[in-house]
């Protein structure tokens, strides 16, 4: 059920145990070849088909475009609230949520610069909420639950999540390939993590001076239904386990 579709009444006579999901997203570059509203436009249609599945048993509120993006801020048409105030602004959708009773609260984020935040205002707000039991406070990336893409279809070279690359361009050619440019000749960007598993600090530019990273050359939207089926359906088996 759409969270933004319903009268205050409806919302009040939900059972409260109904789990909640907030998608969130961006809107940033993606490259010379994909449009700045990738992010949110997959995360859209992931959840789309999910929660097509899931029918009433979840209440969904309007994916949060806003996300993140700091880091892409070198290159124009990017929007991004400051990390700071991306983590006040969940706290405060958290808040909201657990004010109006809901018990399971689930951030569904399709976007890598709100991985951290998003766990940390899970975090937070488990600690504000300490002396409740009754709480289930949830967070979780679309690409992060377990499905591997590549046993489905052993084209992909890719082996995780780049930016506007293998996978992403993939869905957006399955989603919207009017809105893709020339991808083909788009070149290979490494992953390029010299100091893994440590963790350095970075912008886009000191990774990718165009904008992508990953291999954007070997998408087909084939490969991008591939996608957003082993993704949707991830997230329908989670919510499922949520809402039993
Ligand atoms: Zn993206």
């Amino acid at each position: 059920m759409n969270l933004y579709e319903m009268s205050w009444p409806k919302i009040d006579a939900m059972p409260r145990t109904t789990p909640v999901v907030v998608p969130i997203a961006a809107l940033e570059q993606h490259g010379h070849h994909l449009p700045v509203f990738t992010d949110s436009m997959l995360l859209g249609e992931i959840w789309r088909r999910a929660h097509e599945k899931l029918g009433d048993r979840v209440l969904s509120l309007p994916l949060m475009w806003l996300g993140n993006s700091d880091h892409h801020l070198d290159f124009p048409g990017t929007i991004s609230a400051a990390p700071r105030v991306y983590l006040d602004m969940l706290a405060g959708l958290i808040d909201n949520l657990v004010f109006h009773g809901f018990q399971r609260i689930l951030l569904i984020n399709g976007h890598g610069g709100n991985d951290v935040p998003g766990r940390q205002a899970i975090f937070e707000a488990r600690q504000r909420y300490r002396a409740r039991n009754d709480l289930r406070l949830l967070f979780t990336t679309y690409w992060g639950l377990g499905s591997k893409p590549w046993e489905v279809e052993p084209a992909f070279k890719q082996r995780e999540m780049g930016h506007a690359c293998e996978w992403e361009t993939s869905m957006i050619l399955r989603l919207a390939p009017h809105l893709v440019g020339d991808y083909k000749s788009a070149p290979e960007i490494s992953f390029g993590q010299p100091y893994a598993p440590a963790h350095m600090g970075w912008i886009t530019k000191d990774r990718s001076t165009i904008g992508h990273i990953g291999s954007p050359h070997l998408a087909t939207p084939e490969k991008g239904e591939v996608l957003f089926d082993v993704f949707s359906k991830d997230l329908v088996k989670l919510i499922e386990l949520i809402a039993a």
